[in-house]
């Protein structure tokens, strides 16, 4: 029995044609497995447009300044599905159903306003409603075109821990719901559209599984089936040498190990969520990134291990959005516990660090977060090594915002002579300056920090010099 996971993200899914496309994939792909799951995003800008409105339920005081967000989305759908649709009972049900969920939404926005403050449970009501129009939507075009499809809610599927807009995945009781919900589905030939990035608590409130979380969602249902493959789709041609955004002329990398692109994810990579990687590659099933707009081109395969090219740099990315914060001072000098106490302090905030860097004289720990972390963990700092500031054992606490981190990946890199001066090379020679620089606690990727102003500039030159060059 072959089972194949597919996922559209947002773009792949986000207009007329895109649908369009998406729907001929699956129903061609649905002849050739025995049993195909299908997960989908919200429209591209979307999940943007939703966290706009509650944001404006908040902060406009004209009380109904939402509407027009509300307007907005209800027009795009509409126009899609009367564009992909005949007009039948089903298409005005359908309708009727968004409708519902945007009313829904006016309904939250209203209370937001009223209460003055957006709670993270709300916020995940809220972001997770493009998912829950859209897979309805697709499923219709589906059942349209001639295909046997239902759309599936994932809150009845995947069952979460309550951290909200970060929920983790309860896996045993995923499982559980899968077998019983999706399972019976599959068994009678039906293919199922499920909402990506969504899933609820035990007790049923919904959860969102983090931004660009479609991915993840993906990977645990093919965890839960045991799938033989996963395929990503995208509007990329796969997995490049560098955001394409950034570097126009990045070039699709055919085949990448899991620890590669755990690293570039966790970096910055966005084509996928870096949560994705681990269920998939322990049960080693096969992953894809392949672009709905060009679906016969290869793609980019994520296996466990790749043996060719290693100890080269096969990829470079970038994540903006980083502070640096430094905690310095001679006194520190063989203080056993500053290091703890220092992790401590920032975990106490709920910061997770990116990057950490100390030299061996002790005499400074440095270490990267995001931006917006930055004066709840300062100031967490201060007030734990209060004593030693008094004593000035600690000089200060520090921190530098508009700081970029820049990775170079590639398999072995830890372990090959001439990596360090490749990479320096050639940011030395566009006079650009390194900051900071952490290599060595992951085998294949190699991270330093420039100022935000340098990291384009950074990213491509290793990128021509470099990685054009053969890595
Ligand atoms: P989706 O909504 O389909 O999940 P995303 O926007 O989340 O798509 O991710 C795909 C985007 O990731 C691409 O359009 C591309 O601009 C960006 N991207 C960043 N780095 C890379 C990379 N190394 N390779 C491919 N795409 C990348
Ligand atoms: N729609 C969600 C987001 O924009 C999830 C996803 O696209 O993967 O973050
Ligand atoms: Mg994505």
């Amino acid at each position: 029995m072959k089972t194949l996971v597919m996922k559209f993200g947002g773009t792949s899914v986000g207009s007329v044609e895109a649908i369009d496309q998406a729907t001929d994939i699956v129903l061609e792909h649905a002849k050739q497995w025995d049993r195909l799951v299908v997960v989908v995003s919200a429209m591209s800008g979307v999940t943007d447009a939703l966290i706009e409105s509650a944001r404006t339920a908040v902060t406009e005081e004209e009380e109904e300044a939402f509407r027009g967000i509300i307007a907005d989305l209800r027009a795009r759908h509409h126009d899609t599905i009367e564009a992909l649709l005949p007009k039948d009972n089903e298409r005005e049900k359908l309708l009727s159903t968004v409708d519902n969920l945007l009313d829904e939404l006016g309904a939250f926005c209203h209370s937001i306003h009223i209460l003055g403050e957006i709670t993270p449970r709300a916020m995940d009501a809220i972001t997770g409603m493009g998912e829950r129009m859209n897979a309805r939507t697709v499923a219709a075009v589906l059942r349209h075109k001639g295909g046997k499809s239902e759309s599936v809610d994932a809150t009845r599927l995947i069952v979460t821990d309550d951290k909200h807009q970060n929920a983790a995945p309860l896996m045993d009781k995923t499982r559980a719901r899968i077998q019983e919900w999706l399972a019976p589905m599959l068994e009678s030939g039906v293919v199922p559209i499920v909402t990506g990035f969504i899933g609820a608590t035990e007790e049923g409130v919904t959860t969102t599984l983090g931004r660009g979380g479609s991915d993840y969602t993906a990977a645990i249902l093919a965890d839960c089936f045991d799938a033989d493959q996963v395929w990503m789709w995208n509007d990329v041609d796969g997995v490049m040498t560098a955001d394409p955004r950034m570097v126009p002329d990045a070039r699709v990398i055919p085949i990448l190990s899991s620890s590669e692109m755990g690293e570039l994810a966790y970096f910055g990579a966005k084509v996928l969520h870096p949560k994705t990687i681990l269920p998939v590659v322990q049960r080693d099933i096969p992953l894809w990134v392949k672009n709905t707009f060009n679906p016969t081109a290869p793609g980019t395969r994520i296996v466990r291990e790749v043996k060719e090219n290693r100890g080269k740099i096969k990829a470079i990315t970038a994540i903006k959005g980083m502070s640096m914060v430094t905690v310095e001072g001679r006194g520190m000098i063989g203080i056993p516990g500053i290091a703890a106490r220092t992790f401590a302090a920032v975990a106490s905030q709920g910061a997770s660090v990116l990057m950490i860097i100390q030299a061996s004289s002790e005499q400074s720990i440095c270490f990267l977060i995001p931006t917006p972390m930055t004066p709840p963990v300062v100031k967490a700092l201060e007030q734990e090594m209060e004593r030693e500031l008094a004593r000035r054992d600690i000089d200060r606490i520090s921190s530098r915002d508009n700081v970029v981190i820049v990775t170079a990946v590639g398999a072995g890199l830890r372990d090959t002579p001439g990596i360090s001066a490749k990479v320096f090379g050639a940011l030395g020679k566009a006079d650009i300056n390194v900051i900071a620089i952490a290599q060595g606690s992951s085998e294949c990727g190699l991270s330093l920090v420039v100022a935000a102003d340098d990291a384009v500039d950074a990213v491509q030159q290793i990128h021509s010099q470099v990685i054009l060059n053969g890595g």
